[in-house]
């Protein structure tokens, strides 16, 4: 099964690690033109871009920290600027400080919540401006399972993930009527660099769990992204899509 977004293109923030690389890769599968907003991962991202052009794909990178408003509003006005509309958004970059509440530092707090629910605010915010004009946009916002059962040693994580739900819920209210959809998703586990330095009996435990007894991967976070953002979804908005094998 695939779609046809040959005419479409996308910013994936964080686009080039984990989860964000199988959005941007499988959305260049579908011939989207993905602009992948990346921080630290510069050398994934050109290697990302080199293969898509061998391919016969279009990918593009910016570095842009997303919790900085001025950098944000740079590469979203480079982006209209050089690709004169956008018709994808997804908010996938998003860190994890973890920490038991009575031990939690400021910066552990605030670090968090900068990345995690600011950047998405910043890039939400330019990203609508640009779909406005053509009254058409799909955004997707990477929420987590934790956002909605919690999880101890994640106060700040959570908060955040609880938080992209609710300024989900109001975007899609405020855009809707624009042809802007605005959906979440909320992965359970998923094999990446996040899950990865978990501590064993912490996986161990989930594991054993999750019913479909396998941790999610990338791609399949990736298939519901795109499925999301295709015309057979045009009746989703404001939604949480949940992607965790049945854990919750
Ligand atoms: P990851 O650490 O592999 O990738 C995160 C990406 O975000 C990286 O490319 C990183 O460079 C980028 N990023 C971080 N801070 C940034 C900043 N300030 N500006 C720009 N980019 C920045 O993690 P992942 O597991 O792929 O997570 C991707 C998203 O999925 C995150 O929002 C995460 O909270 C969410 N999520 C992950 C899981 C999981 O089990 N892995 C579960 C639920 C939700």
């Amino acid at each position: 099964m695939g779609w046809d977004f040959s005419d479409k293109i996308a910013v994936v923030t964080g686009g080039a690690k984990g989860i964000g690389r199988a959005i941007t890769e499988k959305l260049l599968s579908y011939n989207t033109t993905v602009i992948i907003i990346y921080n630290n991962s510069q050398e994934n991202a050109e290697n990302i871009c080199k293969a898509a052009e061998n391919a016969g794909r279009k990918a593009y990178a910016i570095r842009c920290n997303v919790t900085n408003p001025s950098e944000v509003k740079n590469a979203f006005e480079y982006i209209e600027k050089t690709f004169k509309k956008l018709d994808f958004l997804i908010n996938n970059a998003g860190i994890t400080k973890d920490n038991l509440l009575i031990r939690m530092k400021d910066e552990e707090w605030l670090d968090v919540v900068s990345t995690n629910l600011n950047g998405v605010f910043y890039c939400t915010r330019s990203a609508v401006k640009l779909m406005l004009r053509k009254r058409y946009g799909r955004i997707i916002n990477i929420s987590s399972i934790v956002g909605i059962s919690g999880n101890p040693g994640q106060s700040n994580y959570a908060a955040t993930k609880a938080g992209i739900i609710g300024f989900t819920k109001a975007a899609a209210k405020e855009m809707g009527g624009k042809n802007i959809l605005v959906n979440a998703i909320a992965p359970g586990y998923i094999e990446t660099d996040m899950v990865s330095v978990m501590p064993e009996e912490f996986k161990t435990m989930i594991l054993g769990n999750i019913p479909l007894h396998r941790y999610g991967t990338p791609e399949d976070v990736a298939g519901l992204v795109c499925f999301l953002l295709s015309d057979d979804a045009g009746y989703i908005n404001g939604a949480v899509v949940d992607i965790n094998g049945g854990i919750l």
